[in-house]
């Protein structure tokens, strides 16, 4: 039998915070627990394509062809070294989508409507997981993905100013739920790139608890250098290095990201 599709929109207008390394590394340990899944690459950067070794040459059908109407889902996707993992790169030419859209009366639905057909490919009907890297910021693109979503998923670093910013990213969600999407929930808060020598990280950990209480997973992903070496090789860290803390952590994480949905764990 089909496994429901979810989708999950990975947020937060913040740069720098593990969005990008969440959706390579989720993605992958979702893969190894049996889902199939789809990286969505929303991010004009494209570093969720390289960091799974998608060359620039290979991304002949981007995410920008696709929300612009000129391709569909299923011709953007290609796969990865990962088995049942496979992603719709992008390309800078997403940088100018926002200016292309701006008058169009469903600019906020196209990801949305492309996903509907996404069930209909036959090549992408066993999807289980969409995993939607979005831009550090709040733009179309993230609100595309936001409309289309099922939940948000928000990594938050363990630093300083942490919270700072998620009050307005957690406003943008109820906006997007009232206007656009009201069955949009948050999945969870994933705590990102913890330093146990650092105090300050575990001020931060105790402090976005006691704001968000059990929405945020009790997984917390290290600091781990083997997390930032991996996309230099085009690789996810699950690939490059099974064994480093960090990506044992996005395995944790991903059984608590099933377990939050009451999913039973596919057989791999
Ligand atoms: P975002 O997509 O939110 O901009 P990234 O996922 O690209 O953030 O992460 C920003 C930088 O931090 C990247 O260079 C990435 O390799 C590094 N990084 C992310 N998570 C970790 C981690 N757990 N340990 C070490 N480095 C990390
Ligand atoms: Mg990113």
């Amino acid at each position: 039998m089909r496994r429901p599709l979810r989708v999950l929109a990975l947020a937060n207008q913040k740069g720098g915070v593990g969005k990008t390394t969440t959706a390579i590394n989720l993605g992958t340990a979702l893969a190894a627990i049996g889902e199939d899944v789809l990286v969505i690459d929303l991010d004009p950067q494209g570093n969720a394509s390289t960091g799974l070794g998608i060359d620039r040459a290979k991304r002949r059908v981007s995410t920008y062809e696709v929300m612009a109407g000129e391709a569909s889902l299923a011709q953007a996707v290609v796969p990865t070294a990962v088995p049942r993992l496979s992603i719709a790169p992008s390309t800078m030419d997403l940088l100018g989508l926002e200016l292309e859209l701006a008058t169009l009366p469903d600019r906020a639905h196209r990801l949305r409507s492309m996903l509907k057909s996404l069930t209909q490919a036959p090549s992408l009907s066993k999807i289980s997981y969409v995993l939607i890297d979005c831009p550090p910021s709040l733009n179309l693109l993230t609100i595309n993905a936001l409309a289309a979503a099922d939940a948000v998923l928000v990594p938050l670093q363990c630093e300083f100013f942490a919270l700072e910013g998620l009050s307005q990213l957690l406003r943008t969600v109820e906006q997007v739920r009232g206007a656009l999407n009201p069955k949009l929930t948050i999945q969870g808060i994933v705590l990102t790139m913890f330093d146990p020598r650092n105090n300050l990280s575990a001020q931060v950990v105790a402090d976005v608890r006691g704001f968000m209480g059990d929405k945020v997973y009790e997984t917390v992903i290290p600091r781990n250098v083997r997390i930032s070496e991996a996309p230099s090789h085009g690789k996810p860290a699950l690939l490059y290095d099974l064994k480093c803390a960090g990506s044992q952590a996005y395995l944790r994480l991903a059984s608590e990201v099933i377990q939050r949905e009451g999913r039973v764990p596919a057989a791999a």
